[in-house]
């Protein structure tokens, strides 16, 4: 709506030349609207019975115990799609939602220590990888809780993801003028050229690091920073590792 041209007292054929301007951006507005409805909807739809499927996979790995490695094996390729496509589907619920602008924050005083405390200690459950703390004095900043959760899961998934298993992760937070929080690998790490399109949505570095993803995941990660009012950033080397940093307002 907002770009709709005005031009009231120009000549007729410049009037009319807007007024065809004006109705196609409406019909691009809706469009875009109800792709934007269609991805959330198909979204929502695919991701219920499939963390059904899930589940089902899931009970029959844990009960049966006669299974031969080959059945095992099935099933466990079979949960694991199921697992990276529900992953998928939330992601783009993620995006559909922040894209019509649905995306709200509560933004409130979160004590860093406690919180980083607990990401890692999902992380290394789920992960199984040594996860090491910096921290000094304890820090406050202004963030939504929940979000800034699923920021720092999805990027020490891509830490774990992009390093060698039996290398430390590291998890940073110091305060300059603002808060600081980095998540730091010593993996495979970015090729400078690429370093400004990762967080762009679908971007990967090069299909042949053979991982599982679309490529949204710091799109996403990027989205929910910049919507606390924060700062994100990488630096990185090819071999050596990476660190995303996160800059946040401190809570006074
Ligand atoms: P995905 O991991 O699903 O491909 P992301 O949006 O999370 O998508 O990341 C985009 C790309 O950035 C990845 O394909 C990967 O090549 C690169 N990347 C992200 N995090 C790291 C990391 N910690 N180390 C090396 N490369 C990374």
């Amino acid at each position: 709506g907002q770009a709709q041209l005005q031009c009231d007292r120009a000549p007729t054929e410049v009037r009319e030349l807007a007024r065809t301007y004006n109705m196609m951006l409406e019909r691009l507005a809706a469009a875009w609207e109800q792709q934007e409805q269609f991805v959330s909807n198909v979204s929502h739809e695919l991701r219920t019975p499939l963390t059904i499927v899930y589940g089902y996979l899931q009970s029959v790995l844990r009960r049966e115990t006669n299974l031969t490695t080959t059945q095992r094996d099935a099933l466990e390729t079979a949960a694991s799609e199921a697992d990276r496509t529900i992953r998928l589907l939330q992601d783009l619920l993620d995006l559909a939602r922040a894209d019509s602008g649905h995306l709200h924050f509560h933004m409130e005083a979160v004590p860093l220590n406690a919180l980083i405390a607990e990401v890692a200690g999902m992380a290394q459950q789920y992960s199984n990888r040594d996860i090491i703390i910096e921290a000094n004095d304890e820090i406050i900043v202004l963030a939504d809780r929940h979000c800034l959760k699923q920021v720092l899961l999805n990027l020490i998934d891509n830490a774990v993801k992009y390093s060698d298993l039996s290398l430390p992760i590291a998890l940073k937070i110091d305060q300059l003028e603002q808060a600081r929080i980095q998540v730091c690998d010593r993996g495979v790490g970015i090729p400078l050229q690429q370093q400004a399109r990762i967080f762009e949505r679908f971007y990967r570095v090069d299909e042949s690091r053979a991982t599982s993803g679309y490529g949204l995941g710091l799109s996403i990660v990027k989205t929910l920073v910049d919507g606390m009012g924060g700062c994100i950033t990488v630096a990185s080397r090819l071999g050596e590792g990476s660190v995303f940093t996160i800059t946040l307002p401190i809570a006074v």
